[in-house]
């Protein structure tokens, strides 16, 4: 089945819009079983729309637009798809009413151009728009006069507000595709690695895993500051046991790399484990200016774990915080490894905690010696088993550098957590 999506929106090509739409649908759709094979952003006008959607319907089963059904002058995907068809638009009385009663509920006045939301093209199936006036509309394309093999398509016009769109899409989008085109089978997994490059993580697996792509399996890569996604994907009968076999062979060559499945957060596998555990943590930052508190501080529920961070940046802050000694940093320096474990010792021992983290390094772009250049960051993580610290070289942007080097610090405890 081949499923193609168009967003349109001018404001989407001039970059004043993130096209949300894009990953959004192309998530849904695939969870469901139908992938979307090709994609693209178009501008607001009438040749446009006409062209993209003329050319997707000449390849695809299922074309979806988004954009464009409003009642102001740029939004004019109704009228290009419905003149294309040959298919003239008729006012729903139903459709209207319901825009009427939308505007009455917030005592606003009726536009009058908000009527041609109303108009539905002959033969289609009307989305209800629980959140907005223009409905969604769904065609059945039968024959698909522009596709060679005398096939049919199924079109479906999707609103562009995220908020309009999202709710019609899974409440009433979803129920009609389940019905008039049934899904394959399609079985997708994502597994998260931390602590090994791209190039490392597919050398490891890349052999052992041949045989499956052989039988079918579709191997996919994708590098994240600070992470290796490794994503599984089959389609048939099938799928879920050959992804099954391709795990395990994954856990097998990098198991102890391996954090999470599809959605799942290093941070998140850390508060999971903690709490097991009954155990608590406190981190003690410099460089990552409480990104790692941040983090772990989106997880729900954190604060059974969570006692509390320090962002010491200062060398001042250093010692009145966390008692790291004066001789210390003088000898070694702010960035160095014996600054870094009695900043984790400081910090476990201010709250408390059975397991402290704590980074401190060099972000960049100033501030480099030939001895610690730029990306220079030392970790450390203190518990009752002592104090470890590795030394980590992360030479990338400042944002990158944050990023990268949180992830390393949570994983650096994953890592401790999961010897025990
Ligand atoms: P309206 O009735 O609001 O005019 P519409 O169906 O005509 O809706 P558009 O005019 O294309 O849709 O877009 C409406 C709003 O939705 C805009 O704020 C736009 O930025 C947003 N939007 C449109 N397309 C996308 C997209 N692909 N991703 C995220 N937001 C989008
Ligand atoms: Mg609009």
């Amino acid at each position: 089945m081949i499923v193609e999506l168009i967003n349109t929106g001018s404001e989407l090509l001039l970059g004043r819009v993130l096209n949300t739409h894009q990953q959004w649908l192309c998530r849904r759709l695939s969870d469901a079983g139908y992938v979307v094979s090709r994609q693209v952003a178009i501008g607001d006008t009438a040749p446009e729309i006409e062209r993209a959607v003329r050319e997707a319907l000449g390849r695809a089963d299922l074309v979806i637009t988004t954009g464009g059904l409003g009642p102001t002058s740029d939004d004019v995907t109704r009228d290009v798809i419905a003149g294309m068809l040959g298919k003239s638009l008729i006012e729903d009385k139903s459709v209207l009413a319901r825009i009427e009663s939308f505007f009455i509920q917030r005592s606003r006045p009726i536009p009058a151009r908000s009527q041609v939301e109303a108009l539905v093209p002959e033969g289609a199936t009307v989305l209800p728009n629980l959140h907005g006036t223009a409905p969604g509309l769904a065609i059945e394309v039968r024959p698909d006069s522009f596709r060679s093999d005398g096939q049919g398509s199924w079109l479906i016009m999707l609103p562009g507000p995220p908020r309009e769109l999202r709710p019609m899409f899974t409440d009433f989008a979803m129920p009609l595709l389940a019905r008039v085109m049934p899904p394959q089978i399609f079985v997708c997994r994502t597994v998260r690695t931390s602590g090994l490059g791209e190039t490392t993580v597919q050398e490891q697996i890349e052999e052992p895993l041949r045989a499956l792509v052989g039988r079918g399996l579709e191997l996919g890569y994708c590098a994240r500051p600070g992470q290796v996604d490794v994503r599984f994907a089959v389609r048939g009968s099938d799928a879920a046991k050959l992804v099954a076999e391709a795990e395990a062979i994954l856990r097998a060559c990098v198991g102890g790399n391996i954090f999470g499945i599809d959605d799942q957060l290093l941070e998140g596998a850390i508060v999971h484990l903690l709490t097991e555990r009954k155990q608590t943590l406190s981190v003690a930052e410099s460089c990552t200016g409480g990104g790692i508190a941040d983090r772990l501080t989106n997880v729900p529920g954190a604060s059974a774990v969570l006692l509390g961070g320090f962002v010491t940046y200062s060398d001042q802050m250093k010692q009145a915080q966390l008692g790291v000694r004066a001789d210390t940093l003088r000898q070694h320096g702010a960035v160095s490894e014996a600054v870094a474990g009695e900043m984790a010792e400081g910090a476990r021992r201010a709250t408390q905690s059975h397991y402290a983290i704590a980074v401190t390094g060099i972000a960049g772009p100033g501030g480099g010696t030939p001895e610690k250049p730029v990306g220079t960051v030392f970790i450390a993580v203190a518990s009752d088993r002592g104090t470890s610290v590795v030394k980590m070289f992360n030479p990338w942007d400042r944002l990158t550098f944050k990023e990268v080097t949180a992830c390393q610090a949570l994983n650096q405890l994953r890592l401790q957590l999961l010897s025990r």
